[in-house]
């Protein structure tokens, strides 16, 4: 029999009760427990079944049909003996957040009876009805179908009662449809790129995994209030909105105490993300009022990937058994802190060496300069794509604001890094090195280990820092899916560390000594990527003049960013590493600017909603309340001189108050023949452009006159809950 399944806090209070009262459950008693983990494979598994899935995973072999049955089968026993009733496809489409649709394991037995089926077939490979899904036209009317396909990499789990499989969403014509696929081979990419230059170091080397420690930033909003402002609901940020009188000024948010029934709702989210093997470790307040985080231990990216997929699934339902809800949006409230989500980023060997971390001696050291450097000079080269990966109308807010994304990409390295590059740089010869030479700057990379230690200095501006042993990646919005810029940034460096062997080799052939070849390649990849390096205030202004000056590029325009991906140096980098075919490219990114207009194109219907059904009427009303004691006062005094003088401030207001409804009238007016013009627009390039230009700019304009009529309407009859409510109830 299936046990009955509770919510995971019933279910825990519940095994509680059992143990001395007051203490709690240890978390790793039933860490990853709705997981069908390796030990659960072993379990229900043949051995010959284990051994093939094992085999899968790590060497990228096929699952063989026979093979496939027999998976099915113990993974379906293991499932029904957790409460499965249906099982589901769980995939990353190119919208926000994941998709599945379910089955139940129900079919028809002999005799009409019911029996509970699951086939190999079912488990590898499914053709879901996918014609709604955005395909950027790849999928034309005869070819709708795509299908997706067993990630075997990724562990099936138990979401209430359906067993979710990770997969691939594809075309019919092999197209992927997904941000998974391309993850997934990206991920390829850069394991044979750095095994091949590790081989440089150690022949043990035989594979090179990335990995991604994801920092989620979130707020929370009580349910009630959520429920009464519609462009929260339907856009996730506020389209209006006056600035609360008290907000983040005081830093007395950020680490400070989390306040009782957010600890509540973050101690059951973290309890269904550790049964559901999530490592969620780190959870605190962020700087904005309202605002949160919550962070796991590293994993290898597809993995970390699914399951920051995966919790944010769970928060929005945990949040509403709690009476709030979370917002994911980059920018939810004018004028503070937007969320982000840190992409900490590293690379390690099988033998179980960090690459980005200085290491014990000499060797392994170059080893380390090797890849930071490689990286950099990634980064360097691929500042347009990266930047584009984390593009979106959302993270725009963020753009340039004084929050880490801004829209010019430098690398943070940190006074003692950057000396230690400075000075290779003027220190390897041009010529022939001798064995002295060779040596000494050997031993003198060997010091990076005590620099480091003391190098606590993060800069918390810069879009894409070293912090000691990873990279972090903060430019990302927080809604995003991470595969985006892991696949940019996985494949860039890539790309790079063959373009680096290459090189290496060319010097080696023409006789120079292996050390002596990387020094040489390393010492022009240090000059040629300087201008990336950047260790001041990336907000400031004068960072702004000394970017351009540097030649960097600094885009804050939505398409433009996101255009990056069409030109030839993209369509060269992303097929030539087997990431991207330039149909796909191009498809992804007509999927990238339809979004950015529907977005757009939603909040701007939104805003002329409110504008016209929700404020105006309201000024309308409290302009009469106005006239009504004007005119009292006019009966009552009479003279027209008396009472003009006794009421000149209602007068005065009463006009400001017309004039900001006129405004607000004129510019929805405006806003609406605007979005017709380019609605008529096909080529979504130009309409997405168009509505960045003609269309976006209303929604701060017309924003500006509602806050203006929100300080001076009478707070009784305003609409809409103000900020200072939607960021501080809690
Ligand atoms: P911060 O001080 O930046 O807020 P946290 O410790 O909260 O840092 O989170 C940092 C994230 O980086 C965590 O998810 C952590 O597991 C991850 N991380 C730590 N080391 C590495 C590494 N070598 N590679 C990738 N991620 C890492
Ligand atoms: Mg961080």
């Amino acid at each position: 029999m299936a046990k009955l399944r509770f919510t995971a806090l019933e279910e825990l209070l519940n095994r509680e009760t059992k143990k001395v009262e007051g203490t709690r459950i240890p978390t790793s008693d039933y860490f990853g427990e709705l997981v069908f983990d390796r030990p659960k494979m072993k379990k229900y598994l043949s051995k010959e079944a284990f051994e093939h899935v094992i085999e899968a995973v790590e060497k990228g072999t096929r699952i063989d049909r026979r093979m496939a049955d027999q998976i099915a089968l113990g993974m379906k026993a293991w499932a029904m003996e957790n409460g499965a009733t249906h099982y589901t496809h769980w995939f990353h489409p190119l919208t926000d957040g994941t998709a599945e649709k379910h089955d139940a394991f129900l079919t028809f037995g002999e005799f009409g009876s019911m029996v509970e089926s699951f086939s190999g077939s079912l488990l590898v490979q499914q053709e879901p009805d996918a014609s709604s899904f955005p395909s950027g036209g790849i999928r034309n009317t005869f070819e709708a179908r795509g299908y997706t396909a067993w990630d075997v990499s990724s562990p099936a789990f138990i979401v209430g009662s359906t067993l979710c499989i990770p997969t691939i969403f594809v075309s019919y014509t092999g197209h992927a449809l997904d941000y998974k696929f391309p993850l997934l081979k990206a991920l390829h990419a850069v394991d044979k790129a750095a095994v091949e230059v590790c081989q440089y170091f150690d022949k043990n080397v035989t594979r090179v995994i990335s990995n991604l420690g994801w920092e989620q930033e979130y707020f929370l909003v009580d349910e009630a209030l959520f429920q009464s402002r519609p462009d929260l609901v339907l856009t996730g940020r506020t389209l209006m909105g006056h600035s609360s009188a008290k907000d983040q000024q005081l830093d007395d948010h950020y680490f400070s105490s989390i306040p009782e029934r957010v600890i509540a709702f973050m101690e059951e989210f973290e309890i269904e993300a550790y049964r559901l093997g999530i490592p969620v470790k780190t959870r605190h307040n962020e700087v904005a009022p309202n605002q949160f985080e919550v962070a796991p231990i590293f994993e290898e990216t597809n993995l970390a990937n699914d399951h920051n997929q995966l919790v944010m699934d769970v928060m929005k339902r945990v949040a509403r058994k709690h009476k709030f809800r979370v917002l994911f949006h980059e920018k939810p409230f004018k004028g503070i802190n937007g969320s982000g989500k840190h992409n900490n980023w590293s690379l390690s060997t099988n033998t179980g060496v960090n690459l980005l971390s200085p290491g014990k001696n000499p060797k392994s050291n170059l080893q380390f300069l090797t890849f930071l450097v490689n990286v950099l000079k990634a980064v360097h080269d691929n500042q347009d794509i990266l930047l584009g990966s984390i593009m979106s109308a959302g993270n725009s807010h963020r753009l340039g604001a004084n929050e880490a994304p801004p829209s010019i990409i430098s690398v943070f390295l940190g006074s003692q890094i950057s000396a230690m590059l400075d000075e290779l740089e003027t220190r390897v010869p041009d010529k022939k090195m001798t064995p002295d030479e060779k040596t000494a700057l050997k031993l003198d990379i060997g010091k990076i280990p005590e620099i480091l230690l003391d190098n606590t200095d993060r800069n918390r501006t810069s879009p894409f820092a070293f912090t000691g042993n990873r990279f972090e990646f903060r430019a990302v919005g927080s809604s995003a899916n991470c595969a985006s810029a892991m696949i940019a940034l996985n494949t860039a460096v890539a790309n790079q560390l063959k373009v680096f062997k290459t090189e290496v080799d060319i010097l080696i052939d023409k006789g120079a000594k292996k050390d002596e070849a990387i020094f040489q390649v390393i010492k022009e990849y240090i000059t040629h990527s300087k201008n990336i390096r950047f260790d001041g205030d990336g907000y400031s202004e004068e960072w702004v003049k000394e970017a351009a000056k540097r030649g960097l590029i600094n885009v804050s325009n939505v398409p433009e960013a996101l255009k990056a991906y069409l030109s030839d140096k993209a369509k060269k980098l992303f097929s030539e590493n087997g990431v991207f075919t330039e149909v796909e490219l191009e498809a992804r990114t007509e999927v990238e600017l339809e979004k950015y207009t529907k977005k757009i194109q939603i909040e701007a219907r939104v805003l002329g909603d409110l504008a016209l059904n929700h404020i105006v009427p309201t000024a309308v009303r409290y302009m009469n309340t106005l006239i009504e004691n004007v005119q009292g006062l006019k009966d009552i005094f009479g003279k027209e001189s008396d009472y003009q003088e006794l009421a000149s401030d209602r007068l005065d207001l009463i006009k400001k108050i017309s004039n900001h409804i006129q405004n607000i009238k004129n510019k929805t007016n405006d806003m609406v023949e605007a979005r017709k013009v380019a609605n008529k627009i096909d080529d979504m390039e130009k309409k997405a452009e168009m509505y960045d230009q003609k269309v976006r700019p209303y929604l701060e304009d017309i924003r500006y006159h509602i806050d203006k009529l929100e300080l001076t309407v009478d707070n009784g009859i305003w609409p809409l809950p103000k900020y200072r409510e939607l960021l501080f109830a809690r």
